[in-house]
C-alpha cells in the first residue's frame, strides 16, 4: 500500500510510514466529521441564503414593510448573506466530498462571519431578523467549521 501523506510504498508489516512517520491505522481512517461539518454548513448557508434575500429586498423594496427599517444594516446582512451563502454551499460540498480542506474552512468561516455580522449589524429595529437569523447562524456554522478543522487528515486535498 502508499502512504496518502506522501506517497511512498509501506511493505506491509510495518505500523508507519517509514518515510514521513504517519500511523498506517490512521492511513484509512475515515469517520462521519466531515459529512457532519458538510451538513451543518450547508444547513447554515440556507440561513444565510434567506439574509441576503432580505437584506436585498430592504434595498430594494420601494413598498410597506420595510420602509420603516434602517436600509445600511440590512444591506451589510445581505451582502455577507450572499456571500456566505455561494462560499458556504460550496465548502460544504467540497467537505461532503473530503476534498479541498482550505475551501472547506473558508465557506464555514464566511458562513460564520455572517451569523457574527447578522448579531453586530442589528440596531433595535431589526434585532428580531438578528436573533431570528444570527443565532442559528453562528451555532450550525460554528460546529461545521469545528467537525471540518477536526477531520483535516480525513480530506485528500488539503490546499
Ligand atoms: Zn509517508
Amino acid at each position: 500500500m502508499h502512504c496518502k501523506k506522501c506517497g511512498k510504498t509501506i511493505s506491509e508489516d510495518a505500523n508507519y510510514c517509514e518515510n514521513c512517520g504517519t500511523p498506517k491505522a490512521g492511513l484509512s481512517w475515515k469517520t462521519a466529521l466531515p459529512t457532519a461539518g458538510g451538513v451543518l454548513t450547508i444547513a447554515s448557508t440556507t440561513v444565510c441564503m434567506w439574509v441576503g434575500i432580505i437584506g436585498v429586498n430592504a434595498v430594494v423594496s420601494r413598498v410597506g414593510y420595510y420602509l420603516g427599517y434602517p436600509k445600511v444594516p440590512l444591506m451589510i446582512m445581505g451582502i455577507f448573506g450572499f456571500l456566505a451563502f455561494g462560499f458556504g454551499l460550496i465548502g460544504g460540498i467540497l467537505a461532503l466530498q473530503r476534498t479541498h480542506f482550505a475551501f472547506a474552512v473558508l465557506g464555514a468561516i464566511l458562513a460564520l462571519t455572517s451569523g457574527i455580522v447578522d448579531m453586530i449589524a442589528f440596531v433595535p429595529e431589526v434585532r428580531v431578523i438578528s436573533e431570528l437569523f444570527g443565532v442559528p447562524n453562528i451555532i450550525l456554522s460554528s460546529l461545521g467549521l469545528l467537525f471540518i478543522a477536526l477531520s483535516k487528515d480525513e480530506f485528500t486535498s488539503r490546499k
